[in-house]
């Protein structure tokens, strides 16, 4: 029997309208809704896509959004002004800039100006040492690896004793769901493994997995007989391996593939991910759940 295929578009949907009905339940009874800066630097075309949808979501959503967008002459210096002058205002819960930033500027003290308590991407040293910790000590989990887990939640797919493999070991994918899976607790409690291009024998370690997150960005890398009959199987990966007219716009769009065959690893897999409308469109998702979130700390209802 085919794989049961885990819709991002669908679970999203169903996110998006629970977090609209909570903005709507909190401004009714305490007069504010979640506000969310999204700052971008240059003429990047997708970021500015990115950004753009991140904004439409919010607005969607009731959230006050605020857009900052700025030229590439901006210097590091004018940059971490601006993220201060948000880190004061109150009815901002969510400061979200938008990486890659141009090269001369410093990413890392850029994410570390942010002030934690409203780093909704998850990415501030201090958001990733709370989600080593675990437990309640975690408030903004990153957001690519929280949709994961979400998606493995809402799907159904036993995670407790599993056997989890990660391809990949990135700081915003591979290395935080590793640690979210393993952790003691509900939602988590597997045996996770972590390969990367010095691992040996990634077939084997992939074979054994009873969930396969690949997070390489290599098209085709894994391959139908490393899957584990049964196994659940999330694609991270967004590979650009060509271009097609949009039959809806007219316009040339990139053609996307993951990093697992998926039509062959259907016929395999108990449950996979499509690539795209798999793992991509529960990213943003998260980022509203965890500005949500930041407002309902600072309320004290989270
Ligand atoms: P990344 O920084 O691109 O690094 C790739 C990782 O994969 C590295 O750790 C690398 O190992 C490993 N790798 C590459 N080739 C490999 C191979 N042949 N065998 C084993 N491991 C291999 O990682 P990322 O930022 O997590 O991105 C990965 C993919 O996910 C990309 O396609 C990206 O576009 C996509 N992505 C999608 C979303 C989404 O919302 N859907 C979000 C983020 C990323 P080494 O460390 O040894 O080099």
């Amino acid at each position: 029997m085919p794989a049961k295929i885990i819709s991002g578009m669908e679970i999203r949907e169903i996110i998006l309208q629970e977090i609209k009905n909570e903005v709507q339940k909190i401004e009714a009874r305490h007069g504010v809704v979640p506000g969310l800066v999204t700052i971008l630097v240059g003429e990047n075309p997708a970021s500015i896509s990115y950004v753009a949808l991140k904004i439409k979501t919010a607005h969607e959503l009731g959230f006050n959004e605020v857009q900052e967008n700025r030229p590439e002459t901006l210097s590091e210096k004018e940059l971490l002004d601006l993220i201060h002058q948000y880190n004061r205002d109150d009815t901002i819960h969510g400061i979200l800039v938008q990486l890659p930033l141009p090269k001369y500027i410093d990413e890392k003290n850029i994410v570390s100006a942010i002030d934690p308590d409203k780093d909704v991407d998850g990415s501030h040293p201090v958001n990733l040492g709370r989600l080593m910790i675990g437990g309640s000590a975690v408030k903004f989990p990153p957001c690519t690896p929280a949709g994961i887990q979400e998606m493995l939640v809402r799907a159904g797919v036993p995670i407790s004793g599993a056997e989890v493999v990660v391809v990949g070991r990135s700081n915003l994918v591979s290395k935080p769901i590793a640690n979210m899976l393993l952790q003691k607790g509900p939602q988590a409690n597997a045996t996770v493994t972590v390969t990367h291009t010095a691992t040996r024998r990634l077939a084997d370690h992939c074979r054994r997995a009873d969930i396969l997150i690949v997070a390489a960005g290599v098209p085709g890398l894994i391959k139908p007989e490393w899957i584990k009959p049964g196994a659940c199987v999330i694609d991270v990966g967004v590979n650009r391996v060509g271009e097609k007219i949009s039959a809806k716009t007219g316009q040339k769009v990139a053609i996307l593939k993951g990093d697992v065959d998926f039509e062959a690893a259907r016929e395999i897999a108990g449950w996979i991910t499509p690539v795209p409308g798999g793992v991509g469109p529960m990213t943003i998702t998260m980022l509203m759940r965890n500005t949500l979130r930041s407002l309902k700390f600072k309320l004290g209802i989270a």
